[in-house]
């Protein structure tokens, strides 16, 4: 048995955090939680997520700017950071690409489709 993948949320609405910790627990992730931006670059430092869940409208940073400067953290320029955000323009989702996320997932979530969602970023980066 390897060790347990290690997701760093980053949320700052505490029904989010419930609810989304209790589904990735129950997929058998340990889960880091953050509530802005700031403590998610720390966070990211602490911790060394195996993936990063990143609500994009946060206090202090926000999730655009939390994850250029997680990109920019030794060690962290394949680690995959996935934006949280209701926004589905192409103007958002080039924005978050831009700051370096790999992809998104809507919100709100789908509870049912979640787990599937959140595995595929993994398997991304299990292909090399
Ligand atoms: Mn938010």
């Amino acid at each position: 048995m390897g060790r347990r993948r290690k997701v760093l949320y980053v949320e700052d609405n505490a029904e989010n955090r419930r609810l989304v910790r209790l589904i990735l627990e129950s997929e058998g992730y340990e889960v880091v939680e953050a509530e802005d931006g700031s403590a998610a670059v720390e966070s990211a430092l602490r911790h060394t997520p195996d993936l990063i869940l990143m609500d994009m409208h946060l206090p202090k940073l926000d999730g655009y700017e939390a994850t250029r400067q997680i990109r920019k953290l030794p060690g962290f320029t394949l680690v995959p950071v996935v934006a949280l955000t209701a926004n589905i323009l192409k103007a958002d989702k080039d924005r978050a690409i831009e700051a370096g996320c790999v992809g998104f997932i809507q919100k709100p979530i789908d509870v049912d489709r979640f787990p599937r969602q959140i595995n595929e970023f993994f398997a991304d980066k299990q292909s090399s």
